[in-house]
């Protein structure tokens, strides 16, 4: 299947956008056949200067590259590659004038010279009527040698589609289902704007049969221009593709996905750490459901398990809960090694004593069970590198049983379980039996001596567990560390 992705230029790439990019990569990749990237530059009004880059190089980041079109080159800059091209509308507009002739020609398409002080009048007096607004087609009536003179003048203009009122247009949506659209519904569109630029409407239609599109897969703000398109396809005699409207993003309140509420640009998800395959896994469960109880999707699980018969029709709710969860689950995958690289810049910056600590990779796992985001590991490890600020009131735990007046008594008997370890043999073996034989001979509950072990180590409420820390630093330390609250 050839699908395509074909953004337009006035920002940054939006997360539904990115899903409907997904939803594209997927049925390429499940097909074996070709994603295709084109950049629909056509409103020079609204081009914002290196969006085109800037989409491009998220589509990278989240692993849909593009196989066709509009791509990076080993040195990470825009390039194009494939037998279609240009892939930019703005490279094609003579393609676009030869087929708005041809329409022309066949009686398809027509000249308008309506000012746009006239069009709003028009505009007015629909809406005062209480008609939905519709181009009158006072241009329609213009004799062909009016159109010439008119033309030959230089007089302004735009070209129009002649919309077949009197059709009732069907078609399938492949996630909408059947859909029925009256002819006498659809406004005469504008196909080549004044300043020689097609609009969407036509450039979409003739780059997509020209670039041999199988699958368009596009947003549902969409659907209801799709009638138009379809006549297009027809007026030029040409086969139409299938089409996939894809549903919106919504904010909790059920109001279309907007930046007051919530972050929408994927670029603000990269700025926050989230890992691409935590976002790619978040944006595949939204409005699709794989029909199982699998909930973690790797890009490889997603081309197995996609269709586009298990998406919704309605909007999905971003859940933002359920993204840094998949964050989570994602980075506890990431292989330890990997894991440990990622994060040592990090904390060496804070901490320079981890840039050649033998022991951070081991370290580092212990944090990996409980991180959201890499910037948060220098914090987390920080009791490793330096002294923890402690207070009693944290080793003292009521929940535990343990009172203000205990702690020196359970940290001294600790001590001397922990002091008989030696130095060589100082491993999590050998401090979880030390502490296994002092909670089983104490008569003491587990938590009343790893609790105050762990909170005198770490000063902190939540941490890896007591065994694992204390084996992580060495004797001497944890020594000094236990020291200071028995008086
Ligand atoms: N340029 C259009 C947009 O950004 C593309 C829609 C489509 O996929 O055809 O909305």
């Amino acid at each position: 299947m050839r699908t395509r992705f074909p953004p337009s230029p006035t920002g940054f790439l939006h997360l539904g956008g990115l899903r409907t990019a997904l939803f594209a990569w997927l049925l390429a990749r499940k097909t074996k056949g070709t994603f295709t990237l084109r950049i629909e530059d056509t409103d020079k009004t609204r081009e914002v200067a290196g969006a085109a880059k800037n989409i491009v190089r998220t589509l990278v980041w989240a692993g849909l590259s593009p196989d066709e079109g509009v791509m990076l080159d080993a040195a990470g800059q825009v390039t194009e590659r494939g037998e279609y091209g240009p892939y930019h509308q703005s490279k094609r507009l003579d393609v676009y004038k030869k087929y708005t002739d041809q329409l022309l020609a066949s009686r398809h398409a027509y000249h308008c010279f309506c000012t746009s002080e006239r069009l709003d009048q028009m505009r007015k007096a629909q809406e005062a009527r209480k008609q939905a607004p519709m181009y009158d087609r006072t241009c329609l009536e213009l004799s062909e040698e009016e159109v010439q003179k008119r033309l030959a003048s230089g007089e302004k203009h735009v070209i129009r589609m002649k919309v077949p009122r009197e059709e009732t247009i069907c078609v399938t949506d492949e996630i909408y289902g059947p859909l029925v659209f009256k002819g006498h519904t659809i406004d005469d569109q504008v196909l080549m704007k004044s300043d020689g630029f097609p609009t969407y409407h036509l450039a979409h239609v003739v780059d997509d049969h020209l670039m041999k599109t199988d699958m368009v897969n596009r947003g549902e703000e969409w659907l209801s221009s799709l009638p138009k398109h379809l006549l297009l396809f027809r007026a030029f005699g040409w086969e139409p593709p299938r089409y996939a409207h894809v549903p919106l993003l919504l904010n909790k309140d059920r109001t279309k996905l907007s930046k007051r509420q919530n972050d929408v640009a994927v670029e603000d998800y990269i700025r926050k750490g989230y890992l691409p395959e935590a976002l790619i896994n978040f944006l595949a469960l939204l409005g699709w459901n794989p029909g199982t109880t699998q909930e973690l999707f790797s890009l490889q699980e997603l081309i197995d398990a996609f269709s586009l018969d298990r998406v919704h029709k309605s909007g999905a709710v971003l859940d933002l809960e359920k993204l840094d969860w998949l964050q989570g689950q994602w980075m506890r995958k990431i292989p330890v090694q990997e894991f440990a690289a990622r994060i040592k810049p990090l904390v060496a910056e804070k901490f320079p004593a981890a840039s050649t600590d033998s022991k951070f990779s081991e370290r580092a796992t212990l944090i990996q069970e409980r991180i959201t985001f890499f910037p948060e590991a220098p914090d987390m490890l920080s009791y490793f590198y330096e002294t923890p600020k402690v207070s009693l009131d944290l080793i003292a735990n009521s929940k535990q049983k343990i009172s203000k007046e205990d702690v020196p008594k359970i940290l001294s008997l600790i001590q001397e379980a922990l002091s008989r370890v030696s130095d060589a043999a100082w491993s999590l073996r050998e401090v979880t039996t030390a502490l296994e034989s002092l909670i089983a001979t104490s008569g003491m509950k587990k938590g009343q001596i790893l609790w105050p072990l762990r909170a005198a180590l770490t000063g902190r409420e939540y941490s890896p567990g007591a065994y694992e820390v204390a084996s992580l630093l060495s004797k001497t330390e944890v020594l000094d560390r236990i020291k200071k609250w028995i008086v």
